[in-house]
């Protein structure tokens, strides 16, 4: 999953980063609002996170401009203002939610999962592969029914492989799309974390899920029968 915030003061907007990173989501942060439209517009967000007063475009901007482009991602508002008149304009305009500043984090990580789960409401809340099951909303996963402890880059890693089972994805994409490191990064990081994972996943049990395909990458297979 992969989210963008539009916040100007570097307190909020860094503290909410980290916070979201460290629950397994993949950030990017902006501070201005018109880089921030450019970026929402051109990449793909599952959520937008819009402060409302940003140098560049205010939020209301944004999320006009946003909603002008035929993007319906969800936009979460953060504000300092909380006049009722505020709430009103930015829900006609097509916002999703609403958080007044200060908020607590695990008020914020409540919302975003939320919208997260409405966006995607066709969306299976389990992915599969053999007896293998990771569930979205929990953030759990069981391997014949036994609970399996992940980190969050672990989870990651594992959510987008499940996502595009039987896939041979590359290091370079699960690099950018859990790490958010580009092409040339060092890709070794993945080989590691692909490795503990494994550990994890498939050690003790006959059938192994998680395969590696010389030099194309890895893909995760329900290999039984
Ligand atoms: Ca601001």
């Amino acid at each position: 999953m992969r989210l963008l915030i539009v916040e100007d003061e570097p307190k909020t907007g860094d503290y909410v980063r980290q916070g979201l990173a460290e629950a397994g989501y993949v950030v990017d942060l902006l501070r201005d609002g018109s880089d921030g439209l450019h970026a929402a517009t051109t990449s793909d967000y599952d959520l937008v996170i819009l402060d409302i007063n940003l140098p560049g475009l205010d939020g209301w901007s944004v999320l006009r401009g946003l909603r002008d482009a035929g993007r319906t991602t969800p936009v979460l508002f953060l504000s300092a203002r909380d006049e009722v008149d505020d709430r009103v304009r930015g829900l006609e305009l097509g916002a999703d939610d609403y958080l007044i500043k200060p908020f607590a984090f695990t008020e914020l990580l409540a919302r975003v999962r939320t919208l997260l789960r409405r966006g995607n409401t066709t969306e299976a809340d389990v992915l599969q592969a053999g007896d293998l099951q990771l569930s979205l909303t929990r953030r759990r996963v069981t391997r014949a029914g036994r609970r399996i402890e992940l980190t969050p880059k672990e989870f990651g890693l594992l959510e987008i492989l499940l996502r595009r089972r039987g896939e041979v994805l590359p290091r370079s994409l699960i690099a950018s799309q859990v790490w958010d490191m580009n092409f040339d990064s060092d890709t070794n990081v993945v080989d590691v974390a692909v490795r503990r994972l494994r550990a994890k996943v498939d050690d003790g049990f006959d059938a192994k899920l998680i395969r590696t395909v010389r030099g194309m990458g890895y893909v995760i297979e329900d290999t039984d029968p």
